[in-house]
């Protein structure tokens, strides 16, 4: 089967792909401005038959053993490597992203959670535990929830798709994942995948269309019993409100402010390359990216300029050419919008010692690159720019670092750099953020939590802990008498 083709833009339900009777939406290829394909939306009633799909299949998957579920996931697993290369090459055409980061990371990540999760399954147990009111055997249960609705956003669309995906059905619920409507294609060929390893038809089900017309309903649906989130904070905090008026659960993954912290003592060689690695990946379309380096004023001259010339040196363009380093922005609205915040922090006074414009010609380009000299109360260092764009402040002391780091409304991810031991440990413990990294920023593997703190929403994606979240908790109590025998 060619992988790529028109029946991307369609809906995956039931086992099977079909055409969406809503509104047919045009996506291009932000690499090259030009018409990727049509993408075809869901209907209201194509969402329910979603829904009724996955709530019909969970009255099966849900009773398999766990090494079934396990099995099926291996299988799931090998058929994705069988079809690396040609996801690769979806992703990068409907994302711009460079063909080197979906054949290196992107691809074999979302592999390696089916692994992950297929490990994961037969480990799903509670605690067994006796005798905390006398002559009692507690025990606690992990019971599927039911139908997952998900929703995803567009800057890993494959990736987010594992991992929304994954824990929920290795847990034995079943879903309906709602792509964003500019990247639906991985999300379809996942699927596609799934069924042909032999996944029982209902338990992954894509359904195609925007926000308000299919991802609203999809959180309302009454048979729906968990919403998970990917995306920003202003939608994530609506759909927050859509589940609290039918009293479901949520977990949410929202919009990140990421710090990076270089004392004085760091290795500026490895922080200047971890600065740019963070804060270029995926065309700075990350959440966890490295937006606001905070660097001791001892080292602030040499971190600058060197992570200016490292910038300066990446290669941007043509994402299907292996030799290029970042490929394209989402949309011409994006790029305008990045270029736009970038714009007004100059007007501010800020200046941009890398970058700070397009590329010419037709695809959406932004060169990688590195403010100095804005407020730490400037929009460019408090909004979400989600763009490859840097900002460098200079602090003195170890406490206004950390203070600086915190002073956010976000707390998904951070790092800190620094040879000292005791920095490294305060740091790790005062920094408000779901995730530390110390001298790397960027690295994220299946077998460990993500999740944020403050405005980056709440519970974890991967890792043993995601089971938290798709999963209820019940204590069973037995009672027994000794006397009795
Ligand atoms: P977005 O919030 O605009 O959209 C995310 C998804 O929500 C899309 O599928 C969209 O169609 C849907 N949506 C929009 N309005 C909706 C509504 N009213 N009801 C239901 N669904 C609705 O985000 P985006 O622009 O696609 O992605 C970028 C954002 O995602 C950034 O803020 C980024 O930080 C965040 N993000 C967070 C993580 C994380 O793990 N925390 C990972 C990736 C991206």
């Amino acid at each position: 089967m060619a992988y790529y083709d028109s029946s991307l833009g369609h809906q995956f339900i039931n086992g099977q792909q079909v055409r969406g009777l809503g509104p047919v939406l045009e996506r291009v290829n932000p690499a090259t401005g030009k018409k990727l394909l049509d993408v075809d939306t869901a209907s209201l009633e194509q969402v329910d038959q979603a829904v009724h799909a996955a709530a019909e299949a969970f009255t099966t998957w849900s009773k398999l053993t766990p090494g079934e579920r396990a099995d099926h996931l291996l299988a799931f697993a090998r058929e994705l490597e069988q079809h690396a290369d040609e996801i690769a090459a979806v992703e990068t055409a409907q994302t711009g992203k460079s063909i080197r980061m979906s054949t290196q990371f992107d691809v074999p990540g979302s592999i390696d959670n089916v692994n992950f999760f297929a490990g994961a399954a037969r480990n799903l147990q509670g605690l067994a535990a006796g005798d905390y009111a006398g002559n009692t055997t507690s025990m606690i249960r992990r019971e599927a929830i039911g139908v997952i609705g998900s929703i995803s956003p567009w800057n890993y669309p494959l990736q987010m798709a594992a991992w929304k995906i994954l824990p929920a059905i290795a847990a034995g619920n079943t879903i309906v994942l709602k792509p964003s409507e500019l990247t639906p294609g991985t999300s379809v060929l996942f699927a596609r995948a799934a069924k042909d390893a032999g996944l029982p038809d209902g338990v992954i089900n894509i359904v195609v269309g925007d926000g308000p017309s299919v991802g609203a309903p999809l959180v309302r649906h009454q048979l729906v019993k968990m919403t998970s989130f990917t995306g920003s904070t202003a939608v994530g905090l609506k759909i927050m409100s859509m589940a609290a008026e039918s009293g479901t659960r949520v977990h949410l993954e929202l919009g990140g402010k990421a710090p990076l912290v270089v004392f004085g003592d760091a290795d500026i060689e490895a922080a200047a390359h971890g600065a740019v690695a963070g804060s270029t990946i995926n065309s700075g379309q990350d959440c966890t990216a490295a937006t606001r380096a905070y660097v001791h004023s001892s080292v602030f001259e040499r971190f600058t300029s060197r992570v200016a010339e490292l910038m300066d040196a990446m290669v941007v363009g043509d994402p299907t050419d292996p030799d290029t380093d970042m490929g394209s922005m989402i949309s011409q609205e994006h790029l305008q919008k990045v270029s736009s915040m970038v714009q007004r922090a100059k007007d501010q006074g800020a200046q941009v010692l890398a970058g700070g414009h397009q590329l010419e010609g037709d695809g959406f380009f932004y060169r990688p690159t590195l403010v100095v000299g804005a407020a730490q109360d400037s929009e460019i260092v408090q909004q979400e720019v989600f763009g490859p764009v840097l900002v460098a402040l200079p602090f003195s002391t170890d406490d206004e670092a950390i203070e600086l780091a915190n002073d956010t409304p976000y707390g998904l991810a951070a790092s800190a750099w620094t040879k000292n031991v005791d920095r490294a440990m305060r740091a790790s413990a005062e920094i408000q953020a779901g995730c530390v990294w110390i001298n790397e920023h960027i690295l994220i593997v299946s077998d460990m939590p993500h999740g944020g703190y403050k405005a980056s929403g709440m519970g974890k994606d991967m890792s043993q802990y995601s089971f938290d979240e798709y999963t209820n908790v019940k204590h069973v109590m037995i009672s027994h008498d000794p006397a009795a025998h």
